[in-house]
């Protein structure tokens, strides 16, 4: 009898240079470099660059302890970034394939991919997620934080595709933005849900001023120069470039 060989429902994608992502361990230590070389993806993951992680007061609560966690754990969820590679299910919130060169943003949850609910990919359900930024690092997902030049997305994650001209630190909050019901613009309505947030900030960032447009960004390397001094103004917008 002839038999054909089953899809390829897995992969690992090998990184070279090895991705760099900052681990956090305590408060009060500094977040540490963590070389990861192969991410293993599922159909419906995405391996994404990251091109910008903007600071947020949840990675401040962190890292002072204000907040349960943990560690180690990789911190950031506010990031824009684009497709490096993708699993042949890994689809946007339209349903449409990703493609390696996308920039995309994406939600602050994942779902769990374990549960019934995953199982029959009704992500939306599922009770278990997970939350970037916050999980405890993990093989086979270690680069579940933003604070890193790559981000692994599991299967399920809400990912919309953008304009490649809106400023990046126009788009890196709007995940977190969205799920806190924060406005994706000040002076606006809170957008239901991160398409939504993303189509408003892409029709409207050619008329808002220009010190809304830009963050003062370091390199990942001084993430915790960059904390500190997302603590010290809380006007500023404070931002991780991972390619700097
Ligand atoms: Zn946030
Ligand atoms: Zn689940």
């Amino acid at each position: 009898m002839k038999t054909t060989p089953a899809p390829l429902s897995r992969f690992s994608a090998r990184l070279e240079p090895a991705a760099t992502a900052m681990v956090w361990w305590e408060p009060g230590r500094r977040l540490e470099p963590m070389a990861v070389l192969e991410v293993p993806l599922r159909p419906g993951d995405s391996l994404v660059t990251v091109e910008l992680s903007t600071i947020c007061r949840s990675d401040l609560a962190m890292i002072h302890g204000d907040l349960s966690a943990s560690a180690p754990l990789v911190l950031g969820h506010e990031s824009v970034g684009r497709v490096v590679t993708a699993g042949s299910e890994a689809v946007d919130v339209d349903g449409e394939p990703l493609r390696c060169g996308d920039r995309v943003v994406w939600s602050i949850a994942a779902p769990c991919g374990a549960c019934a609910d995953c199982a029959r990919g009704a992500w939306h359900d599922c009770l278990s997620a997970r939350e970037y930024g916050h999980e405890r690092v993990r093989a086979g997902w270690e680069l579940s934080g933003a604070f890193a030049t790559h981000i692994h997305l599991r299967a399920g994650t809400d990912i919309v595709k953008s304009d490649a001209a809106v400023p990046a630190v126009l788009l890196a909050p709007l995940g977190c933005n969205v799920a806190a019901g924060r406005p994706a613009l000040p002076g606006t309505e809170p957008a239901s849900d991160l398409r939504s947030a993303v189509r408003q900030v892409e029709r409207a960032w050619r008329h808002l001023p220009s010190r809304e447009l830009t963050a003062a960004t370091l390199p990942l390397s001084r993430v915790d120069e960059a904390l500190a001094l997302a603590e010290t103004d809380d006007r500023a917008r404070v931002g991780v470039d991972p390619r700097s």
